[in-house]
């Protein structure tokens, strides 16, 4: 018989979260089995203190895999049996093997973000690089691009004491770069030696329209990556591609993280251009 696959989503406020419809028609057109339910803990009305008890439900009931999401990619550290390595490092999870009974957490944030980057941005100089934004998704995005190489990196949040939280943390991860952080006044300068930036804050989306720094100091020599994606094109994307720069949606953020998941769960290979049309469709 056809193998199946049984897999969900734990965070809260992810009803209507486009995940099971990505991983669902990957799984139709691989011709396997594959259910993937949501568990949001506001629909539940469960605090995080509900994880222990989700996790032992979803490892009763045959569940293959987890994808773990706000608020709950930190606090799900200490009840899993495993980490990769990359999961460990950042301190975050957001996709749980079961393998066997056992639970093994990993991050597909941040490969994800790499993997877009690989496609996206191929050839485009990579050295110096400036991020806005050092919260959860700036951490594994950052993590991405001082993997992929960046020698010369600065991050920069509205909240000081966190853009020097995650600098001392990438610091450590990667003494032989110069990690550098700032305030909003050091964004002009910063954006201003970098080759690319990328945007981490929540600006963009519907819910908080606007630009996390001023339109003039984008140039058409200056890639800009967004984590924001919905709306798919931002302001930021709009105005950096109408002035001839290269741009990269957090769609493919998005995408990269699910194909990776997806691997993780089922051990089959994904059609990651095919996730990509899915997630555009839907
Ligand atoms: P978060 O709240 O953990 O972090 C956001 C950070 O941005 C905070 O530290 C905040 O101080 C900072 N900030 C806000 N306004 C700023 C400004 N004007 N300038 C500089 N810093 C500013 O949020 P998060 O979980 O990191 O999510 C951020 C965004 O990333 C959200 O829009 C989310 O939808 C998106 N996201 C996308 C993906 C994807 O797969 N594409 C994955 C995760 C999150």
């Amino acid at each position: 018989s056809r193998p199946s696959y049984l897999c969900g989503l734990i965070g809260s406020g992810i009803s209507k979260s486009l995940t099971p419809s990505l991983h669902e028609a990957e799984g139709r057109a691989q011709g396997v089995g594959y259910v993937y339910r949501i568990f949001d803990l506001e629909t539940l009305g469960m605090g995080v203190e509900g994880l222990p008890h989700l996790l032992a439900a979803a490892k009763l009931l045959g569940f293959n895999g987890l994808n773990i999401t706000h608020p709950c990619k930190q606090m799900i550290i200490p009840l899993l049996d495993d980490l990769s390595d990359d999961a460990r490092t950042l301190g975050a999870v957001n996709t749980v093997h079961i393998d066997g009974g056992r639970l093994i957490g990993h991050n597909t944030d941040w490969s994800g973000f790499a993997r877009n980057m690989d496609e996206g941005l191929d050839g485009a100089p990579t050295d110096r690089v400036v991020q806005l934004g050092a919260g959860g998704a700036g951490a594994a995005v950052a993590y991405a691009a001082l993997t992929r190489g960046a020698e010369h990196f600065t991050i920069i949040d509205a909240d000081a004491t966190r853009s020097q939280q995650l600098r001392d943390s990438l610091a450590a991860m990667f003494p032989d770069r110069v990690v550098v952080s700032g305030d909003l006044t050091a964004v002009p300068a910063a954006v201003g030696a970098a080759q690319g930036l990328i945007h981490a804050t929540p600006l963009g989306m519907a819910h908080h329209p606007g630009m996390a720094l001023d339109a003039e100091l984008l140039r058409s020599d200056l890639w800009v990556a967004d984590v924001v994606y919905r709306p798919a094109e931002t302001e930021l994307l709009r105005r950096a591609r109408d002035i001839g720069a290269r741009t990269l949606s957090g769609i493919g953020m998005a995408v990269g993280q699910a194909v990776d998941s997806f691997r993780i769960f089922t051990e089959l290979e994904p059609d990651a251009l095919r996730m990509r049309e899915h997630m555009r469709l839907l």
